[in-house]
């Protein structure tokens, strides 16, 4: 057991507390095998259903459609952005069969990182927008009237974005589709997944790492549309000169054999099927979403309350709903923040390490008295020092 935490880490995040307990008698005995989570087959029935209850949870909450397939793989956010290249463009040619180009939305940190990762494979992908280049810092969404939109959209093998920006703190309310007719559209939804209702079926591919909003780390999720699982062979791809996928990393193979072509991580699989299942009891998405936006709007109004003592490097606009970042104006009295807030029970405020300042992460297991402890304490320190 434990006292209630107010913890606003980025990730590895906060997770409710009756899942974890129901997680903990589930790793010494499952469901009255006899034997825990960790501890049984992937293949095993027990293992099967798991991954296929939280599958299907996944579905349930976000209505995924019978054109799009859920899988899982070891792994996190890297996993995703890394695997996504090879395997889109593998579906573009066997589609298309030319080679296509990826193109990348650069919002902040893991878009700028995956595009150097979509490079340095060699898949020579092109950026279709760097907000940094837009306001000298990641603190914005350009409006799509400022991408460099190529005339010739049946070039596009993907379009990758990432839809909210842990470190910076930026996020897409409405990723621009009607742009971009027949275009695959991929978005790295890490630290906003299953946080407000998405429309799958506008999506070529959606992934996240679980260890934010749904679980722990160690394994990552992908909702992906049937059409991508159909990819040009490794002997096609050797012919065109074309990079092939490593096989634990190559969505048809894992798709074929239900997530569990090489061990999955069965037990980290069964705390996402409890936190989704405990989503799905709150009363899902719009409400998770209403709760999500209650709980940013009044931090955000807080902090803008003072803006003598607070910097808000994120337009309006763009703010995140899941992470809050902000900075002390005088920058001396950083410490000082965070040692109070420790005494003060409130935990994990540190940004980034690439950014400094604060940031408070609001993933759906921060409740809302949590939240509001944590407005209380940066009124008074507000107070204090404006
Ligand atoms: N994408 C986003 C949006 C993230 O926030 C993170 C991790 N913070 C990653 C990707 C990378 O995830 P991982 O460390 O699990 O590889």
């Amino acid at each position: 057991d434990r006292e209630e935490p107010n913890y606003f880490g980025a990730g590895p995040a906060l997770l409710p507390t009756s899942v974890l307990q129901q997680a903990a008698k589930d790793l010494i005995n499952y469901d009255n095998i006899g034997i825990g989570a960790g501890e049984i087959s992937h293949r095993s029935k027990a293992g099967t259903s798991i991954i296929d209850q939280t599958k299907n949870s996944i579905k349930e909450l976000l209505n995924v459609p019978d054109t799009h397939e859920v899988f899982f793989l070891q792994g996190g956010g890297t996993t995703g952005f890394s695997s996504i290249v090879a395997n889109l463009s593998a579906a573009y040619i066997k589609k298309h069969q030319k080679i296509g180009t990826p193109y990348y939305v650069i919002d902040g940190t893991w878009s700028k990182k995956s595009f150097e990762e979509a490079e340095r494979l060699g898949f020579n992908p092109k950026v279709i927008v760097n907000s940094k280049e837009i306001d000298g810092k990641f603190g914005t969404i350009p409006s799509v009237d400022k991408w460099n939109i190529p005339k010739n959209l049946d070039d596009i093998s993907f379009i990758y974005y990432c839809d909210n920006e842990t470190v910076n703190g930026v996020e897409f309310r409405e990723f621009p589709f009607d742009k971009f007719p027949n275009v695959e559209i991929v978005a790295d939804m890490s630290s906003n997944f299953l946080s407000k209702p998405v429309d799958v079926s506008k999506y070529g591919l959606i992934f996240a790492g679980a260890q934010k909003n749904v679980g722990v780390s160690g394994v990552s999720i992908y909702i992906i549309k049937k059409s991508l699982l159909q990819q040009a062979s490794a002997d096609e791809l050797k012919k065109l000169g074309q990079h092939v996928v490593p096989i634990a990393f190559d969505y048809p193979t894992v798709v074929n054999n239900n997530s569990a072509y090489n061990t999955i991580p069965t037990f980290t699989v069964h705390i996402v099927n409890l936190v989704l299942k405990n989503l799905i009891e709150k009363g899902g998405l719009k409400a998770q979403e209403a709760e999500n936006i209650e709980k940013s709007n009044l931090l955000y109004s807080i902090l803008d309350k003072y803006p003598t003592v607070f910097n808000m490097p994120v337009e309006k606009s763009a703010r995140s709903r899941m992470n809050i970042v902000f900075t002390i104006k005088d920058g001396s009295l950083d410490n000082e923040f965070i040692k109070e807030a420790e005494n003060a029970k409130l935990s994990g405020l540190k940004g980034h390490r690439s950014v400094g300042g604060m940031r408070a992460s609001l993933y759906n297991a921060v409740t809302l008295k949590s939240t509001k402890l944590l407005c209380e304490f940066v009124e008074d320190f507000a107070k204090k020092h404006q």
